[in-house]
């Protein structure tokens, strides 16, 4: 039977992960979603000079893949890489992999959200239609990537900010089942339903079964 240990000669089995995100929102929600795992999880803030790996693939899970493995190389460390965004058919999947920055390059939520807000204003309830993506991938500290998985949750671009909680696109996306935008719904209810939460579901899964091997 192939072990981890055959596989990487050398290696250990993850037992310590970088989770390799600078944003603060995300880490919170991911720390969280992995706590349940015996793992001892780092952000990019408990360790010394991480890299700024470039977003430069065509794709989200393109971008995960650079997000862990440019950093697990560069740290030396088992690392997770995540990327994720807002996907709106109508608007032929804008804003997609460039999400974080839509409205330009020094974008915030708020300038993001209003571009969103604008680029809709004439369309009707099925143009709002939407999806949040999120992916992720897990690499050993050679580059090699040992788990992808991906998480979509669907909803729709409301007119007006509604909500406090969450970051992003959340004050505008509705969950149709609950008439709730994601900022209204809170953190626990997020927790369960979001892109974020279903690609952690079977990230964590195929990661029980990489550390049992
Ligand atoms: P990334 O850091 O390149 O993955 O950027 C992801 C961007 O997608 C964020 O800056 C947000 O604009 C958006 N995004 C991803 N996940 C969420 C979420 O859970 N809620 C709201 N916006 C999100």
């Amino acid at each position: 039977m192939s072990t981890l240990q055959n596989l990487l000669p050398g290696q250990m089995a993850p037992t310590h992960i970088v989770v390799g995100t600078h944003n603060a929102k995300k880490l919170s929600e991911l720390t969280q979603l992995l706590s349940a795992l015996p793992l001892q999880l780092k952000s990019l803030a408990e360790v010394a000079e991480p890299l700024t790996v470039e977003e430069t693939g065509a794709s989200f899970i393109e971008n995960a893949r650079l997000k862990a493995s440019q950093q697990a190389v560069h740290l030396g460390c088992w690392t997770i890489g995540e990327d994720s965004g807002l996907c709106v058919p109508s608007l032929g999947g804008a804003p997609g992999i460039h999400s974080a920055r839509y409205s330009d390059p020094g974008a915030t939520d708020q300038r993001n959200n209003e571009k969103l807000i604008d680029e809709l204003r004439n369309s009707d309830d099925d143009q709002r239609r939407a999806y949040y993506v999120c992916t992720i991938a897990l690499s050993a500290p050679d580059g090699t990537i040992y788990i992808e998985a991906e998480g979509r949750c669907h909803g729709r671009i409301i007119r007006e900010y509604r909500g406090e909680g969450g970051f992003g696109y959340d004050p505008l996306f509705e969950i149709p089942e609950y008439h709730l935008t994601f900022a209204e719904l809170g953190a626990a209810v997020k927790s369960v339903l979001s892109h974020r939460a279903r690609a952690l579901e079977k990230f964590s899964r195929q990661l029980m079964h990489l550390m049992r091997t």
